[in-house]
């Protein structure tokens, strides 16, 4: 209530900030331990990545929806709301943001094991075996030019792997993703420097959460 009171009025734009915090867009928790991910990736690329950039994009989107209605929409309800409209591109941008990093904290694991059975059969009808899926994930991230995300989705009845610019998501399209990488420099820079390809063939083969992947292909 206070917070559309202040929306109301034609001053006091470091007020609004404040009073509209009450129903700020949350961060969520990391799944597991900042630690969690090493040697893959190192517990200081994690503190920084979450709680600098991942934060730093909720942190940003709830000060730009302040006083708003898109600041009562559920995050995906705003993602899908502001697509493809130049007027609201930062909304946007820092909108699925946020959503493509807690979708990308939950993508990874310690100790993944290999994909539940049931994937693993959708993943052989469209791949022919995982070998190939693994492939093509990897090539979609490492060719990726600048920033952005691999993602293996769920395109109608197949799997498929695409890749998206920046913030792009493929939740703006008919396609469900199941697992996300982060490409961005600041997800490997400080453990890999330069080297992408290194750290997307260590996320692929180390850190996939198959599960997660299985549980979002369960749920189409
Ligand atoms: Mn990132």
């Amino acid at each position: 209530m206070n917070a559309q009171i202040q929306a109301a009025g034609t001053t006091g734009a470091g007020a609004n900030v404040t009073q509209a915090a009450a129903t700020a867009f949350t961060l969520p928790p990391l799944p597991y331990a900042a630690n969690a991910l090493e040697p893959v990736i190192s517990a200081r690329t994690v503190r920084l990545h979450y709680g600098k950039h991942n934060k730093g994009y909720v942190d940003t989107l709830n000060q730009l929806v302040a006083g708003t209605p898109f600041a009562d929409m559920s995050l995906e309800q705003l993602i899908l709301s502001t697509a493809g409209k130049p007027e609201h591109a930062r909304i946007f941008d820092n909108a699925a943001q946020a959503w493509n990093h807690a979708f990308y904290w939950r993508s990874l694991t310690a100790g993944n094991g290999a994909p539940p059975r049931a994937l693993e059969a959708c993943i052989e009808s469209t791949f022919g075996r995982l070998e190939e899926l693994k492939q093509e994930l990897g090539s979609a991230a490492t060719t990726l030019f600048g920033s952005g995300w691999a993602w293996l989705v769920l395109d109608g009845a197949k799997l498929r792997v695409v890749k998206t610019g920046n913030a792009e998501t493929p939740l703006t399209t008919h396609m469900k993703p199941l697992l996300a990488i982060d490409v961005w420099e600041h997800a490997y820079y400080l453990d890999f420097e330069n080297r992408r390809v290194d750290y997307v063939k260590r996320v692929i083969e180390e850190l996939i959460n198959w599960q997660f992947a299985a549980e979002n292909l369960g749920a189409a």
